[in-house]
């Protein structure tokens, strides 16, 4: 009997080997392909703009202050209706994430009260020096959705008057 038993091994190896060929691969091809992330995932940073192109953004620095990894900074304009960027008071002239920083809790889009910042579902981040990793608005923002015009804007004077633009309710 004791004699049978590698073979007895060898043959239970090759059956599991013989099972697994039949069986639906689990391996994805990454990077050709891709999985869909969860709903919940946080990824990248995205810089939101309205309906008609203005940023959400008015630079109010809320964001930095609330993340503990200090890894934003941001510098904000005046807005005039010459040269209009958000529809608050302000807009973000200089915005900077750092990547290497960040620890992607989600407390800066907590804290935005305009919703002008969210964790997307980018996580192909790679860089090969350090300044690559601070990622500007520009790289941040999202592109002009069809229909809107890019910033600045000429605006009727008049229209937007508030500090911080009206926003709807989230309970509503
Ligand atoms: S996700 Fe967290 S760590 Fe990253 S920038 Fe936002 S607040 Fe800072
Ligand atoms: S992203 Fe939001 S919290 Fe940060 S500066 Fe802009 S408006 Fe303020």
């Amino acid at each position: 009997m004791r004699v049978l038993e590698p073979l007895i091994e060898l043959l239970r190896g090759l059956w599991t080997t013989l099972r697994f060929m039949f069986e639906k691969p689990v391996t994805v091809q990454y990077p050709e392909q891709k999985k869909p992330v969860k709903a919940r995932f946080r990824g990248r940073h995205v810089l939101h703009r309205y309906e008609n192109g203005l940023e959400k953004c008015i630079g109010c620095s809320l964001c930095a202050a609330a993340c503990p990894a200090d890894a934003i900074f941001v510098e904000s304009s005046e807005n005039t209706d010459e040269k209009r960027f958000s529809p608050g008071e302000r807009y973000a002239s200089t915005y900077e994430i750092n990547m290497l920083r960040c620890i992607y809790c989600g407390f800066c889009e907590d804290a935005c009260p305009t919703e002008a910042i969210t964790l997307g579902d980018q996580y192909e981040l790679s860089f090969t020096e350090r300044r690559q990793a601070i990622y500007p608005k520009e790289m941040l923002i999202e592109p002009v959705p069809a229909g809107g015009q890019p910033t600045p804007q000429k605006t009727e004077p008049g229209v937007f008057t508030r500090s911080v633009p009206e926003m709807k309710d989230p309970r509503d």
